[in-house]
């Protein structure tokens, strides 16, 4: 994970702007006949047929969004991609085009800029995105990047937060509460680093939650699941921060309430087990950790028997008449309200 560096050291001013943003860009190839026109010139051209047009924009600061002593800046790119894409996808829609704005102090070097670039590209040839401009100024302090994604599909299948109905069922796609808990891991090594940095971490036993937290994926594979089950979800967002506040958002959009069980939240075992080890509350953390990049919809219940055997949809729980409120339905058989906690509240630093 903390790989050596390049001991290259190229100063950005050898290449000045323009020369950087074709050098960074020179390797990415259009994949999109919408993409009419790519980087080049003063905007893109894009034309869509007949399909509505989502876009989504994330602004991701260093020390605030991202801390690169753990984050290998290739993982950051691609991270920063997939943030935008979750939010594209959250709309049941497609995702085809992003840009690429940066904000960098000459602090970096031309290789660190390769390397988020190299991670920038592996997202978008898995993800089939087209790069198709940006913007590249200087920063005083740290790394500011802001990625813009555009989404389409047709407008019946657009799927909004405001139009879950009380009785649909709540489904969460895979597992919740692992990227927080990687964050805990990485965060105590890197404590660990500061008083011996001869004291290289064996991060073998947290791989899943490691990888949840550096490189999390955005379910891109949701959408055409769906269609082929011939589900239609009727509301949808998606996680990035924990659970509870996704939940309250729908609800509130949807001016419906919702019961939660706590027993159906979806956990992997690793999670379990550094949640013990860390000896926090695992459901807490699947409420409020944040950064899953999952998405949690809502279906009408007809549609229960479609989904119930797969293994990458979850149903935890059904949405209320909003004057009932939204409610965990504890282990215990105990309802208490839902309550939204960022994951920052849960850093004993804040
Ligand atoms: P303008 O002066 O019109 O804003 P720029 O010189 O900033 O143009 O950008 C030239 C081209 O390079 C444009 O197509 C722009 O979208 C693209 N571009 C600029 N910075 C980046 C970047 N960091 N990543 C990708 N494309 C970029
Ligand atoms: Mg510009």
């Amino acid at each position: 994970m903390l790989e050596d560096k390049d001991p290259q050291r190229t100063a950005l001013s050898e290449l000045g702007e323009f020369g950087l943003i074709a050098h960074l860009t020179e390797h990415f190839k259009i994949a999109h006949s919408s993409t009419i026109k790519g980087i080049g010139d003063d905007a893109a051209i894009l034309e869509f047929d007949k399909q509505q047009l989502v876009i989504t924009t994330d602004l991701l600061v260093e020390g605030v969004h991202f801390d690169l002593s753990y984050m290998p800046l290739k993982h950051l790119g691609y991270k920063a991609v997939m943030v935008n894409l979750s939010d594209v996808y959250a709309m049941n829609a497609s995702a085809s085009q992003i840009t690429v704005s940066i904000a960098v102090s000459n602090r970096f070097p031309l290789e660190a800029l390769e390397d988020l670039y190299a991670g920038i590209q592996t997202a978008c040839i898995n993800y089939k995105v087209d790069l198709v401009g940006g913007d590249t100024t200087s920063s005083n302090t740290g790394l500011v990047i802001s990625i813009t994604a555009v989404g389409h599909a047709v407008a019946k299948e657009i799927t909004t937060r405001a139009t879950a109905k009380p009785n649909d069922l709540l489904v969460v796609t895979g597992d919740i509460g692992a990227a927080y808990m990687g964050y805990q891991v990485l965060e105590r090594e890197k404590q660990v680093f500061a008083v011996n940095p001869n004291n290289q971490p064996d991060l073998e036993p947290y791989s899943y939650i490691v990888e949840r937290q550096l490189k999390p994926e955005a379910r891109k594979d949701i959408k055409p699941l769906l269609a082929q089950l011939d589900v239609h979800p009727t509301s949808m967002i998606d996680i990035s921060d924990g659970l509870s506040s996704e939940i309250l958002h729908l609800c509130k959009a949807s001016e419906v309430g919702c019961n939660l069980f706590e027993d159906k939240i979806p956990l992997d075992p690793q999670v379990i087990q550094v949640c013990e080890e860390f000896e926090l509350d695992s459901t807490t953390i699947a409420l409020s950790g944040g950064e899953d990049y999952e998405l949690l919809f809502t279906i009408s219940q007809d549609d229960y028997p479609k989904i119930k055997a797969n293994p990458n949809l979850t149903v935890i729980g059904h949405m209320t008449e909003e004057k009932e409120g939204a409610h965990l339905i504890t282990r215990a058989n105990t309802k208490i309200p839902l309550i939204a906690r960022g994951w920052n509240a849960l850093d004993p630093k804040e």
